[in-house]
């Protein structure tokens, strides 16, 4: 058994973890092995603290009051918003609009980008490794407007095939909704190269940045993406708030998503007069202090410095793709070139269910199961699979429990 390799300079996971009190718990009496990430990641305390801070100190509605906590309030939740558009490199904070998730962002522009724009006949290109949240709500949109699904496929590794990407893209693409990351393979797609082809031909980019978000850079203007969506709880956020970037001349042109508070200018019971961007797209009180500790986690973040995560992470990932290579029977769903922090795997007969659930006795916490990606269950003639997926707080002695643990249900299963 190879050793593993020396931390990334500078980076000191010890340190890190102390930062998690969810961390520091034992679960079946073993330490916890956090290794369900790309499901959701823990939060640091400096998250937690402005989460208790905010509804100690600053807390009231937003936007509507001229009394000292909502103003305090509003300049918090605004403030928030400056920071996801710095890093994003957004040009503008409007452009930046704060809904439930990616699920929410996604449908947002399907319902407001897509259903007045497409019509029977106009495709909408996905991808075959897609999550439910960029399938579904396309699929819908079809049934409401006559537009076609079009998929790109996936190759054996788990990467796209980017020839027959070219050949789907047709005068009839209305729209490429892509993942930057896939949760069920860990693929990590070209998108600034997807973006570019999809532009030759007209075709506006929605980016499902759920995965990529905790593990790379994202510049939306550098990549010239369309629209970027993410969730707030992957990116050791709270969960209930997540962002849709939008380009401002997309955005500008787009009706509400949603009516209510927040949204109008002016209501008569005639006619309604609706806000300014990012207003138009935020219905009613929105989930203020999530918000703003989104903003606190982006700080945590940039404060450790997502480059170094990242080289972290990438560590981490080879040294147990190495390992588990090594373990009989044991096959990797997804080995693309290009790879994030995630390890899909089954094992020769034992079910995926039963690999966690032997895990979780040893304190160690993975995801099994289609991962909101059947299609690519079906793809690769698999029910489910067992994932292990890796955070900024993980270590290489995690990596060794997390084997060590697949070593003992090969054996409870003989
Ligand atoms: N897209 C991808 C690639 C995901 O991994 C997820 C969540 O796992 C989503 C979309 C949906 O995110 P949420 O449930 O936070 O809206």
């Amino acid at each position: 058994m190879s050793t593993a390799p020396a931390a990334v300079p500078m980076f000191d996971a010890a340190r890190i973890r102390k930062d998690f009190p969810i961390l520091g718990q034992q679960v079946h009496g073993k330490p916890l092995v956090y290794l369900d990430n790309a499901a959701t990641a823990q939060k640091p305390k400096a998250v937690l603290d402005c989460i208790a801070k905010v509804y100690t100190e600053d807390y009231a509605n937003v936007h509507r009051g001229v009394h000292t906590l909502s103003q305090r309030a509003t300049e918090l939740f605004e403030g928030a918003r400056e920071k996801v558009q710095r890093h994003l490199n957004a040009r503008h904070s409007h452009e930046i609009i704060f809904t439930r998730g990616t699920t929410e962002a996604i449908n947002l522009v399907a319902q407001s980008y897509g259903r007045p724009r497409f019509k029977a006949g106009d495709e909408i290109l996905i991808t075959a490794m897609e999550h439910h949240s960029n399938i579904v709500p396309w699929q819908m949109l079809c049934q409401q407007t006559g537009a076609v699904l079009k998929v790109v496929p996936i190759d054996r590794t788990g990467a796209l095939v980017l020839d027959q990407f070219e050949a789907l893209l047709s005068n009839r693409t209305r729209l490429l909704a892509v993942a930057h990351m896939s949760n069920a393979l860990g693929t990590i797609n070209p998108v600034e190269k997807l973006i570019e082809q999809a532009h030759r031909h007209g075709v506006p980019v929605l980016v499902d940045g759920a995965q990529a978000i905790p593990h790379m850079a994202v510049d939306v203007r550098a990549l010239d993406c369309d629209f970027y969506a993410f969730s707030g709880h992957k990116l050791y956020g709270p969960a209930g708030i997540g962002i849709l970037y939008g380009k401002e001349e997309l955005l500008d042109k787009m009706p509400p998503y949603q009516g209510g508070g927040d949204m109008i200018r002016r209501v008569t019971f005639e006619k309604t007069e609706y806000n300014t961007l990012p207003y138009k797209f935020e219905a009613g009180t929105p989930s203020i202090v999530d918000a703003i500790a989104l903003g606190a986690a982006i700080d945590y973040v940039n404060g450790i410095g997502i480059e170094t995560i990242a080289e972290h992470e990438h560590r981490l990932l080879a040294y147990a793709t190495e390992q588990a290579l090594r373990i009989p029977g044991l096959e990797l769903v997804g080995q693309a070139a290009d790879k994030g922090a995630i390890l899909s795997f089954t094992l020769h007969r034992i079910h995926p269910h039963d690999i966690g659930t032997i895990l979780d006795h040893l304190g160690i916490a993975i995801r099994a199961g289609h991962h909101c990606a059947m299609p690519v269950m079906d793809f690769f003639g698999v029910p489910a699979t067992a994932r292990a997926s890796f955070g900024l707080y993980n270590t290489f002695e995690e990596v060794d429990a997390l084997i060590a643990g697949i070593h003992e249900v090969i054996e409870v299963f003989g």
